[in-house]
C-alpha cells in the first residue's frame, strides 16, 4: 500500500500539506494563497529569506533579464570563462573598501558558497606548503547552510539532526557564540564580555595547535540562528587580531546580512559597520540579495593575500561546478547591483531599516508584551520573544511561538520569518522573528510595517493570556 499524498508534488518541508503559494508580487507587496484563501497586499517584511533587495516585478530587471538571455552563452567555466562573471567580480571589488578583495568565485547558493570557501581555505594553506592545517573554527548557535560541509561548521537543530554524517567534531571546533542579550552577565561591561569571548577563542586555538587551524568563520550579523545580533565593539577586530597572531584565515559569512542589506557607507559589506576598512576578512561568502531573487547566485570573495598565494603557487583553484560563473546569472546580478548602487538603495535601506528597528524597539519595549529584545542594524532586524522579560525566560518550544507569530503577522498583512527554538535553526529554546524588507521601502512602508508588527505582538500576547 502506498501512503503517498498527492497534495504537494514538491518534496519539501511539510510534504503532505498543501503549502501556501505565492501568486504574485509587486514592489514591497506579495499576494499569497493559503488554506484556500487569497491574501492580497501583504507587506513583504522579510523578502523571502532576506533576499529581495529590489522588491518584486521590477521592470528594469525584466529588461536586464531579457538582454542577459540574448547575450549570455553557457560555457564550462573551467575551460572557457565569460565577461559577465568578470564584470560582476570587478563591480563587487570596486564597491568594497580599497584592497579588501581581489577575486570572486560565483556559484548558486549560500551553502555552496560556504562549501567552496572551506575548500579554497584548505587549498590556500596547501599553496603555502602548510599541510597540517585541517581544522575549522566556527561558532556555537550558527547557521552556514545545508550541505554537509556547511552543516559541519554550523551549530543548530539541522546540524544536530545530521550529526553522524558530518565532518568530525575534532575537525570542526566551536567557539562560544556572541549573544550579549543572553550571555553578557549582570554587572559585566560590554568590553569585559567581549574580552571573555576572545580569551575563550584564544584558548581554543592554543589547545588545538594553531598550526593545524585553517580558519575562523563568523556570520557578521547572524540571521537564521540567534537573530540579528550586532557584534559588540571590538569583537570582530579582536578575532581579526587573533587570526593575524596565529596565522589563521578569517572568513565572514555575509550570505544573509551582506550585499547591501546593512552597510553604513552606501556600499555592500556588512562588516564595514564593525571593522576598520583596511582590516577586513580574508574571505567572505555572499548570496541572497546578490541576485535579489531574480537569479540564484552566491559567491566567495577572496582578499589579495589569498589570491597571491594561489598565483605564486599552483595558480589554479582545484575543481569547479557546472554552473559556476554562470554568465546569465552574473549578468542579471550585475544589473541588480548596478540599480541598487546607482539609485542609492543601500543608503535608503540603512536609513529606513534603522528607522523601522528603532521605532519597533521604542514601541514594543515600552509596554507589557512577549517581546524581550529588538535588535539589528540597517535592513536586518529581529524580535526575540520571552515569557518573562525580567528573567529572559523563553517559551517552551511546544508552544511554537515563533511560527505562531509568523501566522498572526500574516493575518495582519505582513510576511515575517518566525523561528521556534530546537525546531528551526536554533539549538536552544527561544523564539525569534526576522525582518528584512526590500531596499526600496519608504517611510510610509516603515509606518505600515511597524503598525502591523506591533498589532501582531499585541494579538499574540493577548492570545497567550
Ligand atoms: N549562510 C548564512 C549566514 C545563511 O543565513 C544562509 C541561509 O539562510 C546560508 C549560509 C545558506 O544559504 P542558502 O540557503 O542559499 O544555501
Amino acid at each position: 500500500m502506498t501512503v503517498t499524498d498527492k497534495k504537494s508534488y514538491v518534496f519539501q518541508c511539510k510534504i503532505s500539506e498543501t503549502p501556501a503559494q505565492v501568486i504574485g508580487g509587486k514592489g514591497t507587496r506579495i499576494t499569497v494563497e493559503k488554506d484556500g484563501k487569497v491574501y492580497d497586499d501583504v507587506i513583504d517584511g522579510v523578502t523571502g529569506a532576506a533576499v529581495g533587495a529590489l522588491g518584486w516585478g521590477d521592470e528594469d530587471i525584466v529588461d536586464v533579464i531579457t538582454e542577459a538571455a540574448k547575450t549570455s552563452t553557457y560555457t564550462f567555466p573551467s575551460l572557457i570563462g565569460n565577461k559577465q562573471s568578470e564584470e560582476l567580480a570587478k563591480f563587487y571589488i570596486d564597491h568594497s573598501p580599497k584592497d579588501a578583495f581581489a577575486s570572486a568565485l560565483w556559484c548558486c547558493s549560500g551553502s555552496e558558497a560556504n562549501e567552496n570557501c572551506m575548500k579554497i581555505m584548505y587549498q590556500y594553506w596547501l599553496e603555502r606548503g602548510k599541510t597540517k592545517k585541517t581544522k575549522f573554527i566556527s561558532r556555537d548557535s550558527s547557521y552556514h547552510g545545508f550541505t554537509i560541509g556547511s552543516l559541519s561548521i554550523a551549530d543548530n537543530a539541522r546540524a544536530v539532526a545530521f550529526k553522524d554524517i558530518l565532518l568530525p567534531g575534532t575537525q570542526c571546533l566551536k567557539m562560544p557564540v556572541c549573544y550579549p542579550y543572553r550571555f553578557q552577565k549582570k554587572g559585566q561591561t560590554e568590553a569585559e564580555y567581549v574580552q571573555g569571548l576572545l580569551d575563550a577563542l584564544e584558548k581554543l586555538i592554543v589547545d588545538n595547535d594553531p598550526e593545524t587551524i585553517i580558519s575562523i568563520t563568523v556570520e557578521t550579523l547572524p540571521g537564521s540562528s540567534i537573530g540579528t545580533v550586532p557584534p559588540p565593539k571590538g569583537y570582530l577586530p579582536g578575532i581579526r587580531a587573533l587570526c593575524n597572531k596565529y596565522d589563521i584565515l578569517m572568513h565572514l559569512d555575509e550570505v544573509m546580512c551582506g550585499t547591501g542589506r546593512s552597510n553604513p557607507n552606501g556600499g555592500l559589506n556588512c562588516w564595514e559597520n564593525f571593522m576598520p576598512l583596511d582590516q577586513g576578512p580574508d574571505l567572505q561568502t555572499v548570496g541572497k540579495t546578490l541576485g535579489s531573487g531574480y537569479v540564484t547566485i552566491a559567491g566567495v570573495l577572496v582578499s589579495p593575500k589569498v589570491k597571491d598565494a594561489y598565483v605564486k603557487g599552483s595558480n589554479g583553484v582545484i575543481g569547479s561546478h557546472t554552473y559556476a560563473s554562470h554568465a546569465f546569472n552574473c549578468s542579471v546580478a550585475l544589473g541588480v547591483q548596478k540599480k541598487i548602487i546607482g539609485q542609492g538603495l543601500t543608503k535608503n535601506i540603512f536609513k529606513m531599516g534603522n528607522l523601522m528597528g528603532e521605532t519597533l524597539k521604542k514601541e514594543l519595549l515600552s509596554k507589557d508584551n512577549i517581546v524581550g529584545d529588538v535588535r539589528g542594524i540597517g535592513g536586518f532586524w529581529s524580535l526575540e520573544f520571552v515569557k518573562d522579560r525580567e528573567e529572559k525566560i523563553s517559551f517552551p518550544p511546544k508552544l511554537d511561538i515563533g511560527h505562531r507569530f509568523q501566522d498572526v503577522c500574516f493575518e495582519n498583512g505582513i510576511n515575517v520569518m518566525g523561528m521556534t527554538g530546537n525546531y528551526d535553526y536554533m539549538t536552544d529554546d527561544g523564539d525569534i522573528a526576522l525582518l528584512a524588507p526590500s531596499f526600496i521601502i519608504t517611510e510610509k512602508d516603515v509606518e505600515e510595517i511597524v503598525a502591523r508588527v506591533v498589532k501582531s505582538v499585541d494579538d499574540l500576547t493577548a492570545a497567550l493570556k
